[in-house]
């Protein structure tokens, strides 16, 4: 057991403070992570405020995690130490059940082990995240980062990267498909990097006039403001799939109706309270609603290589992790270009 340095926050209302954590000895399959830089996510924001329900405390949240090995068990394969390694979402899973067989380990049908706010698979241990110098993860739920990517800016890809690329994949993106992308915030800009680099014609659609020249440098080809009904006219029945990322409450029924015929609509994001979908929004043109969790673990490797093949980082403000609190209260104000990471060195 080691004692490693965290951020942590005691209550839904409290302000984050220093913290100790206690990490396992390196076991025979695990390896030890120096964490360098972790990413700040929605959901962190939402189960530190228990807006979903459950969180336990004290929480040490983060799943946007990057750093070096500096320590593997007698069995492990894939890493030695000094390699670069990232953790997402999830540190383990049963491995054995249908979910966890087709490689959607976030669905495991004994309950994941996330990354913090959750327990190991013993149901008793609670789980620790990323804003902390220091992690034991089992080198099956850790990732390889290529040396080619900026580190500090890869760190989001572990969960805004996996969470963008993996319903672009299970709707197959090719070239030329029209795509439409919903809120321009960290997940938003990773979705509009992703989609464009598999060659889709993307269409951020965003309640800010202000981010229009950053929603086109970082890719889209048109720029819809969703605050003017217009918008919803113009583009009516337009896109085979739209990446609906907003954090909020907010009417899918008008998203809806800017699908083709039989076009998806993916949820992402995970507003606290539920929203009316009418049925005839569905009827009409055969449209489909569905959502996405993160993705599997192989998944998440497979986004990292597409990532350092087209050099695909997230868009950061690099903070110190003293400025937790400012950087939630930002967020919420929908200040945030387009990522928060946490400069570990600083804790
Ligand atoms: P974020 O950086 O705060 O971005 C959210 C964006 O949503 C904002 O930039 C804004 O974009 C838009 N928005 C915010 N409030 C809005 C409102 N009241 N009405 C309309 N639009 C609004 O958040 P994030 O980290 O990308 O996370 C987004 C959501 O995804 C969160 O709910 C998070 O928990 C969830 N999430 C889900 C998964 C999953 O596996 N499904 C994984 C990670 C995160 P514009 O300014 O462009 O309108
Ligand atoms: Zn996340
Ligand atoms: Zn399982």
């Amino acid at each position: 057991m080691t004692l490693a340095k965290a951020y942590a926050v005691s209550s839904p209302t409290a302000a984050f403070a220093p913290f100790q954590v206690e990490r396992r000895a390196v076991g025979a399959h695990d390896v030890q992570i120096e964490i360098a830089f972790c990413g700040i996510c929605h959901s962190d924001i939402h189960q530190v405020r228990d807006e979903w329900g459950g969180s336990k405390y004290p929480m040490v949240p983060g799943h946007e995690i990057v750093g070096r090995v500096t320590a593997v068990g007698a069995h492990v394969t894939k890493f030695q130490i000094g390699d670069l390694a990232g953790v997402g979402c999830m540190v383990d899973s049963c491995r054995t059940c249908p979910s966890c067989e087709r490689q959607l380990e976030q669905f495991c049908q004994k309950g994941s082990a996330f990354t913090y706010n959750g327990t190991e698979m013993d149901r008793k241990t609670l789980t620790y995240g990323g804003y902390s110098d220091s992690v034991v993860v089992d080198e099956a739920f850790t990732l390889k980062v290529s040396p080619k990517l900026d580190l500090a800016a890869a760190a989001p890809l572990l969960c805004a990267g996996i969470t963008t690329y993996s319903p672009l994949r299970r709707f197959k993106t090719k070239a030329g498909d029209k795509v439409g992308v919903v809120g321009l915030g960290g997940l938003g800009h990773m979705a509009v990097k992703i989609a464009a680099a598999m060659g889709a014609e993307v269409t951020m659609l965003s309640t800010s006039p202000s981010k229009e020249a950053d929603a086109r440098s970082l890719g889209a080809h048109h720029f819809g403001l969703t605050s003017d009904p217009a918008t919803f006219k113009a583009l009516a029945g337009s896109f085979d799939l739209i990446i609906d990322t907003i954090s909020a409450p907010h009417d899918y029924n008008k998203y809806l109706g800017l699908l083709r015929l039989e076009g998806a609509m993916v949820l992402l994001g995970v507003p606290p309270e539920p929203t009316p979908v009418a049925a005839g929004s569905l009827i009409f043109g055969h449209k489909v609603l569905t959502g996405s969790l993160i993705g599997g673990i192989a998944e998440t490797q497979e986004m990292l290589d597409f990532c350092a093949e087209h050099g695909i980082v997230s868009d950061i403000e690099l903070i110190p992790v003293q400025q937790v609190d400012q950087a939630y209260e930002r967020m919420l104000k929908n200040d945030v270009r387009y990522r928060f990471v946490l400069d570990m060195k600083t804790l």
